[in-house]
């Protein structure tokens, strides 16, 4: 049997990890370690450091530095993308070591780390094109005598803050674009999933990535990630996660007027009309609510599906959703893994109660998994939702989906839009015209046609609504860590203002 299909073993003991300012990792000392255990196995898995605010400090000034004397920003986009290209490798290389943390810390499938550890890479190797691409624009049509340049400049120190839910990929889907830009980083990810952030600054500096330019520091989103977002030295402030999070970001942010990008929650709409192929679609939705447990900012939350073949959607789903292979992360046929936090389980398990009380009708599922060890819950459907109840309202961040119906392509969209969120919709249909019609009219950053979470990072993705601002990846999202300077040049003799 090969490597990749035989159940990894759990580690002997948790790994202690420093945190990494100016090129070195900076081991606890005399600080307090986090513990962190894997949430499939209760087993203790890795051990972070709870940076002070001078270890912030220190990150910060050492990223400033980095900036200020333009040891990165002043490279060639050439040699910005070597260093990239180089990191692509070095993440190959360590490929399977990122993966098993990965799983580790959030309880995700190995198979599914796996795959975003390699997709990763290749985001790496996209972002290196978008060193060299990135270019600004001139303007010829001032008349002989003035003549327009419009550069773009890195915006400088950006603080990036990560959720748990991909702390690898989503990392990815940021740190090489803003890499790419010129600007330096100082990281915090989530407490209980910081080891491949952490690893990944050594495989950047091996990469030649020079000092100083991706620091990370480690500790609470309320302590150390709070004094990240009102640092006054810090430029930007790159955030995802909650809203409730990103309104605090929004707050902090007014101390130095920072640049903000934002990715925060969603509660995304899955259109079904009767003429799609129903099997296709239905394979789709069961993917895009149990992928990462529903544990995911563009799921697909609210199925949307059109009366006249609700029924036999209804139970085509519930097929699938009993087909579904849950149990432990560390066996790669698993499909869905654990629950990554006890609070997170807690709010999944309100929901399917408040689902329950509501008056939905509860078609399967509803329940935690009953396990010796971990937090697995049962892919979840409720029939007979209407738009008041809590469950069709808020993002319950589980695999947990709702189901409503529609009678017209209006309604649909309507539905569809009667949200505060605005990050990922799908629509599943035959006819061009229903289906373009829906995903025109539907609010949202990202639109699946007869798909659902697919893609890569040509294409940028990001939030209308309350689901955030600015974008990521694509060369939109290297566009994002810059900003704009107009020069105006005058040729010849000036016209003097004074006679
Ligand atoms: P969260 O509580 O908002 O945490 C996100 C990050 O912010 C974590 O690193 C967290 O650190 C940190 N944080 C918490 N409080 C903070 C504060 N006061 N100041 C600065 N940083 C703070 O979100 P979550 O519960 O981890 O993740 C789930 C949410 O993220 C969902 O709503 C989901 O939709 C959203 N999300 C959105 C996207 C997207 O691309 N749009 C992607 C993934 C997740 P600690 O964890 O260490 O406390
Ligand atoms: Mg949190």
């Amino acid at each position: 049997m090969s490597e990749t299909s035989t159940t990894l073993p759990l580690p002997d003991q948790a790994r202690e990890f420093g945190f990494f300012v100016d090129g070195d990792y900076v081991m606890a000392g005399d600080r307090e370690l986090f513990e962190r255990s894997s949430p499939a196995h209760d087993v203790p898995v890795s051990k972070i450091v709870k940076c002070s605010q001078d270890d912030l400090n220190d990150a910060v000034a050492a990223a400033r530095r980095a900036f200020d004397d333009r040891r990165w920003s002043g490279l060639p986009g050439a040699q910005r993308a070597a260093v990239l290209l180089k990191a692509a490798a070095g993440i190959r290389a360590r490929a399977e070591e990122l993966a098993y943390f990965e799983t580790l810390e959030n309880g995700k499938p190995i198979s599914q780390s796996r795959g975003e550890v390699e997709a990763a890479a290749g985001i790496y190797e996209y972002a290196a094109g978008a060193a060299r691409a990135l270019h600004g624009d001139s303007f010829n049509n001032l008349g002989d005598k003035l003549f327009g340049l419009v550069t773009r400049e890195p915006v400088g120190v950006v603080g990036l803050i990560t959720p748990w839910n991909f702390p690898f990929f989503i990392l990815s889907e940021r740190v090489p674009f803003i890499l790419a830009s010129g600007c330096t980083i100082v990281a915090k990810p989530s407490e209980v999933t910081s080891a491949t952030t952490l690893i990944m600054a050594e495989i950047l500096k091996e990469a030649g990535l020079p000092d100083g330019v991706y620091n990370v520091v480690t500790g609470s989103g309320s302590t150390v990630g709070q004094a990240l977002i009102e640092h006054t030295d810090i430029d930007m402030v790159s955030f995802t996660g909650s809203t409730a999070v990103g309104h605090k970001v929004l707050a902090a942010a007014q101390g130095n007027f920072k640049k903000l990008g934002l990715e925060l929650g969603g509660k995304n709409p899955q259109v079904v009309f009767a003429d799609a192929n129903l099997e296709d679609a239905a394979d789709g939705v069961t993917f895009g609510i149990c992928f990462n447990t529903g544990q995911c900012c563009v799921s697909g939350s609210r199925l949307i599906v059109e009366k006249s073949i609700a029924a036999e959607f209804e139970a085509l789903l519930k097929e699938r959703f009993a087909k579904v292979r849950v149990g432990d992360p560390l066996d790669p046929e698993t499909q869905v893994g654990a629950i990554t936090t006890n609070a997170q389980n807690d709010t999944i398990t309100h929901y399917m109660e408040s689902g329950k009380k509501s008056g939905a009708r509860l078609v399967c599922g509803g329940d935690v998994i009953e396990s010796e060890h971990g937090q697995y819950i049962q892919p979840t459907l409720f029939a007979d939702v209407t738009s008041d109840m809590e469950i069709a309202k808020d993002e319950i961040f589980g695999p947990v989906l709702t189901m409503h119906t529609f009678e017209s392509v209006d309604e649909a969209i309507s539905i569809a839009n009667d949200t505060i969120y605005g990050l990922a919709a799908s629509v599943w249909s035959k006819n061009i015209d229903k289906a373009l019609k829906a995903s025109r009219q539907i609010q949202a950053g990202r639109m699946w046609i007869n798909c659902t979470l697919a893609g890569g990072p040509e294409l940028p993705i990001g939030g209308f609504k309350q689901s955030g601002w600015g974008r990521e990846t694509g060369i939109y999202g290297v566009e994002e860590y810059t900003q704009i300077k107009s020069t105006h040049i005058e040729l010849g003799d000036r016209d003097h203002w004074l006679s």
